[in-house]
Order: structure tokens, then C-alpha cells, then sequence
């Protein structure tokens, strides 16, 4: 397997160090992978003057997968808006067509005390949200911001075509095939055009699914049903934007941002794997980053590009026992565990693989 290692910026390289040292040990256990690492994002326009240089983006379309840190940086925030970081990113999950996003928000047992809401109310957490991530409004045309009738305006456009919702559907009703068979898409069907042909290209994929039962919510009743009662959901699909927002509130119902990982895939699961947060410029170099995100985004990896169960299981088990161990970074750490910084808890991590 060929795996395009691209660190990032701020936290990025010090998170995907963790998870390339449990590769390393999947390696030494006779796991076959190559890794090759790239600049992305500031990192990119620092080496090459593009936020994706050419040869980051020749690596990944010749790996199997892509492991990402962030991008991202209070320097580069005053570049053009093509040449910042963020950019960079958009542009690789177009160019490697990676639609479908897949965001597990999972709540460990001894996690509940760290989470914002009570523990009723999220223990037991297991929901997946599948975002489209390659349309709607980030990506449609018209764009721009103009002088019209002698003011500035800014516009966006939100447009779906019914190949694009139906391709993510598939993907959404066969990730609630394998989990508790419930699927609710989120849109704004009663006020969007947009979201009118979501719905109806929902209802028309679910024929193919008869187990898998389909509901609908409009995403302001869907916001608040995520913080009011979310173990109603099981696999939510949503559209970009509405995706964007719904995925990080429900990163909270777990405790930290540092411990929900991703995975995007294209039609024929190549995926590029990263944490769901970003590049943390305010605790970056300094060690304190929680790298457990990222390994879990290795673990997705090899679920659903590899196809490896058994070893995905096997991070996953590793992690959840360092957890058990009371090890924790600082965004997760409550009264009597034990502090642990960035590179401890990836050794961790790796001591707790060995069979
Ligand atoms: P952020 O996710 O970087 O940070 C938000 C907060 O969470 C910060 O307090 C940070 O310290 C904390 N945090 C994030 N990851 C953590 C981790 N692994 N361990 C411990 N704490 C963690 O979001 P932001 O501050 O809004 O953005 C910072 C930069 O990241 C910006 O330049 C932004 O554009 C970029 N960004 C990149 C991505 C990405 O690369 N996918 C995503 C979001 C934001």
C-alpha cells in the first residue's frame, strides 16, 4: 500500500508523527506500506509558493491513500485567497473527486466527564455523519463579491445535480447498511430548491435499501435535536455546508475535537484520512497537541480504503486501552487521570498495539 504522508501546518506535523510511529509498528509486525511525505497548505506555499504544489498532488493521485495533519495559520491568513492554506485543501479533495466525508463522532465511557453536556445525555454516543464535500455552496458558480447599485456584494451559489446527492446516498445507505440501518438526511427542503432535489433524490436511492429506514430534518431542527437528545441518530447525510457545521457541533458531544478522526473517499474508496480539527496555532510546537484523532483516522483507513478490519479493530483497541489507562492530553484530561503530551500518548498508543 502507498501512502502519501502530508503533515500540514501548526499541530499537523507533530499529530501525523504519532500516527506514522504506529504505522511504523503495523510495519515491523510485516504490515506492507510505503510512505512518502509532502508539503500541504502553508507548508506548501512556503516550499513551492502553492498551497498544493504540483508534486504533492502528483504523490497523492499515485497513493492508495492520503494521511493529512491541518493546514492552516495565522501567517498566511493575509496571502491572496487562492494561495492560503485552506485552499490548497479544497483543491485536493476536488482534484481526488473525495465526496463522500465520513465523520464518526464516538464517545469513550470514560470520556463522558470531558464532553459539555451531561452524561446521560451523551453516553453511549456512536453516530456517523456523512458529508458531501465536493459541492453546494463552497464550490458552486457564480462566486464573487462586486460592486452592484454602488455597494460591495458578496455571493455564493448552493447547487446540487442529482448525480451528485445520489452518489454520496449510496455511499450514506451503505454505511447505515452496516451499522443500525437508520439514515437521516438533513437539508432545508422547505425553504431551498436546492435542498427540495436532495430529498427527492433521497427517496428515489432508498428503493434500493428497503432495510434502511429513511427520515428527513431540516437542519435547524437537526441542530437542535443533536445537542438535545443525539442518540436519536445512527448515520445522518447532509450536503456541505450543512455538514461542515453539524459535524463539528457533534464533535463536541464527545469531549474534544482532538479525538474525532475522518475519512473522505472517492467512488472507489481511495480516501484521504485527517483529524477533524485544525492546525491549533495556539498550541502548536509545544507538544500538547492530542494526536488521537489522527491515529483513528489511520485505523478508517484501514477499514475503508484497505479493507483490514482486523488491524483497523486493532488501533482502535489500542487507543480505547490507553484511554482505559487513564492517559489523556490536555483538552481531555479531567481531574485525576494523567497528563500526558503529544509524543507520550503516541507511545503509548504503540505499547498498546503489542499483541
Ligand atoms: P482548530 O481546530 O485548529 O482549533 C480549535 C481549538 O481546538 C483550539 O483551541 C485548539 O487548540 C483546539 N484543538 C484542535 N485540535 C486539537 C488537538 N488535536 N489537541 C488539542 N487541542 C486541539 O480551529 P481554529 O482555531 O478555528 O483554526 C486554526 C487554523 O486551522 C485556521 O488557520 C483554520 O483555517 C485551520 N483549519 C484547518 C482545518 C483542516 O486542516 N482540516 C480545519 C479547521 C480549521
Amino acid at each position: 500500500m502507498k501512502l502519501a504522508v502530508l503533515p500540514g501546518d501548526g499541530i499537523g506535523p507533530e499529530i501525523v508523527a504519532q500516527a506514522v510511529k504506529v504505522l511504523d509498528a503495523l510495519k515491523s509486525d510485516g504490515a506492507k506500506i510505503e510512505m512518502e511525505t509532502a508539503p500541504i497548505g502553508g507548508a506548501g506555499y512556503d516550499a513551492a509558493g502553492d498551497p498544493l504544489p504540483a508534486a504533492t498532488l502528483a504523490l497523492a493521485r499515485a497513493a492508495d491513500a492520503v494521511l493529512l495533519g491541518a493546514v492552516g495559520g495565522p501567517q498566511y491568513d493575509a496571502l491572496d485567497r487562492p494561495l492560503r492554506p485552506e485552499r490548497g485543501l479544497l483543491r485536493i479533495r476536488k482534484e481526488l473527486n473525495l465526496f463522500a466525508n465520513l465523520r464518526p463522532a464516538l464517545l469513550y465511557p470514560e470520556l463522558a466527564g470531558a464532553s459539555s453536556l451531561k452524561s446521560e445525555v451523551v453516553s453511549g454516543l456512536d453516530l456517523m455523519i456523512v458529508r458531501e464535500l465536493t459541492g453546494d455552496v463552497y464550490f458552486g458558480q457564480p462566486r464573487g463579491i462586486e460592486v452592484r447599485n454602488g455597494e460591495r456584494v458578496g455571493f455564493n451559489t448552493m447547487l446540487y445535480s442529482e448525480s451528485e446527492v445520489r452518489r454520496v446516498a449510496h455511499v450514506a445507505f451503505g454505511i447505515a447498511m452496516k451499522r443500525g440501518k437508520k439514515l437521516c438526511s438533513v437539508e432545508k427542503a422547505n425553504v431551498l430548491e436546492c435542498s427540495e432535489l436532495w430529498k427527492e433524490v433521497m427517496i428515489e436511492v432508498a428503493k434500493d435499501y428497503p432495510e434502511v429506514a429513511l427520515s428527513h430534518m431540516y437542519v435547524d431542527n437537526a441542530a437542535m435535536q443533536l445537542i438535545r437528545a443525539p442518540k436519536q441518530f445512527d448515520t445522518i447525510v447532509t450536503g456541505n455546508l450543512f455538514g461542515d457545521i453539524l459535524s463539528d457541533a457533534a464533535s463536541m458531544l464527545s469531549g474534544s475535537i482532538g479525538m474525532l478522526p475522518s475519512a473522505s473517499l472517492d467512488e472507489r474508496n481511495k480516501g484521504m484520512y485527517e483529524p477533524i480539527h485544525g492546525s491549533a496555532p495556539d498550541i502548536a510546537g509545544r507538544n500538547l497537541a492530542n494526536p488521537l484523532a489522527t491515529i483513528l483516522s489511520v485505523a478508517m483507513m484501514y477499514r475503508y480504503t484497505f479493507a483490514d478490519l482486523a488491524t483497523a479493530d486493532r488501533i482502535e483497541n489500542a487507543v480505547k486501552k490507553v484511554i482505559a489507562q487513564g492517559l489523556r492530553t490536555g483538552d481531555i484530561w479531567t481531574e485525576g487521570a494523567r497528563k500526558v503530551s503529544c509524543s507520550e500518548m503516541g507511545d503509548a498508543v504503540v505499547a498498546a498495539l503489542a499483541r
